[in-house]
């Protein structure tokens, strides 16, 4: 085969080029932390609540309350709720650590599940199986930036009373259909839904960020006086919470960047459709499944590799090619030598242990051209398609 060769000599390809990204913006953007600076407003700053206000309008959800990161959103809910030591909380195996992580700082019981081969979020049928009288609630992540499926887990949180709460660290912007025709934004259609602004999300900011929304006015309150060491009136603390600010220079980038959301969006999923005409006559690759009833935000474009193909060699091919690839993610959190437990049996997560064995993800992002995407696929065709 013909590999094309590599652009410039300067030009280096990225999991995510955020420097490219920011360039384009970067009068708006530079101007807008200016101001900031200028008017010192660094915490609580108009910036903060601006952005809340242009979130809440693009998510189409009542509260949208900012904090300090994604894993502080996911910890604030579960305190919110008033989940107490010992009550269970269903998740995904195959997950990045924060969403377990925090249900074990609360002292909550974290119960590892299941996903679904195709989709890799969590399978209903699972988390049906894991329910005890202890589940208080199900936490749903939105991997690789498409939705989990709402409509089952919804009806399984309403017939047994348990809260969900969405983890959308990597499909901020992603829209499920729900049987009854009704679109809404990844995040706001269970009790409580988080996510992350770190640098590499999809609505990243300069540092970190992250938020919850919730279309629960009481809850909302609570969220607020949560990530606000727990104070509703100043000086008054009814509550144990802790501090948990999105500060106003990464609220004013935001604020910049939500604008163009829907664009890097449409960009995501042009890489991915060049990425799937590229791989779909490559026997030995899996391309991802696209969900019947949720666009994709492609936080990530993961591959799913056939056991034949050695993952590390092809990584090390890429590499000789300057092309990075990385593994989300290499190990299932049962595996986790922190969150091992004698209940989890492999005999219940053949997906998730095999996936982690096969799955590769390629640069994705909203810079890349044809040309880069044509060096990319080629290469990866030349490994595998053997
Ligand atoms: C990034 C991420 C988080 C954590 O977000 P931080 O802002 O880094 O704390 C949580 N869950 C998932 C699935 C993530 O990808």
């Amino acid at each position: 085969m013909n590999v094309s060769t590599k652009k410039s000599d300067s030009y280096r390809i990225q999991m995510v080029d955020l420097k490219s990204q920011y360039l384009k913006i970067k009068t708006e953007v530079d101007a807008a932390i200016q101001n900031v600076i200028n008017n010192t407003t660094f915490i609580n700053g108009p910036s903060v609540k601006e952005f809340q206000a242009d979130l809440e309008k693009y998510l189409g959800v009542k509260h949208v309350i900012p904090c300090a990161n994604g894993t502080d959103a996911l910890q604030i809910a579960m305190m919110a709720l008033n989940l107490q030591p010992g009550d269970e909380v269903i998740t995904a195996s195959f997950t990045y650590v924060a969403t377990a992580e925090v249900i074990a700082l609360l002292k909550l019981e974290p119960v590892l599940v299941e996903i679904n081969p195709d989709t890799f979020t969590i399978d209903p049928a699972a988390i049906e199986k894991a329910i005890t009288p202890k589940t208080k609630a199900i936490v749903p992540v939105h991997l690789y930036g498409q939705c989990a499926d709402m409509d089952a887990i919804m009806a399984i949180a309403k017939k047994n009373n348990l809260y969900v709460i969405e983890d959308v660290a990597q499909a901020i912007g992603a829209e499920y259909t729900s049987a009854d025709g009704k679109k809404s934004k990844a995040g706001t259609i269970g009790t409580i839904g988080c996510t992350s602004f770190f640098p590499s999300k999809n609505l990243g900011c300069y540092g970190d960020g992250g938020a919850m929304y919730t279309n629960d006015d009481e809850l909302a309150k609570r969220l607020k006086m949560m990530a606000n060491h727990g104070q509703s009136v100043q000086y008054v603390h009814d509550e144990i919470g802790v501090n948990s600010r999105l500060d106003s220079i990464q609220a004013a980038v935001l604020k910049v960047k939500l604008k163009h959301l829907d664009e890097y969006a449409a960009a995501r999923n042009k890489v991915a459709d060049y990425y799937d005409k590229a791989f779909a006559a490559n026997k030995k690759i899996k391309i991802p499944v696209r969900a019947k009833n949720s666009t994709h935000a492609f936080h990530q474009y993961t591959l799913v590799l056939h056991e034949s193909i050695d993952r590390n060699k092809l990584k090390e091919f890429l590499a000789t090619k300057e092309i990075p690839a990385m593994v989300y993610y290499p190990k299932p959190l049962h595996h986790q030598k922190a969150y091992s437990n004698s209940r989890f049996k492999d005999s219940d997560f053949s997906f998730t242990v095999d996936l982690c064995k096969r799955v590769i993800s390629l640069p994705m992002h909203t810079e890349l051209d044809n040309e880069t995407l044509k060096f990319i696929s080629e290469n990866v065709n030349e490994f595998t398609n053997i």
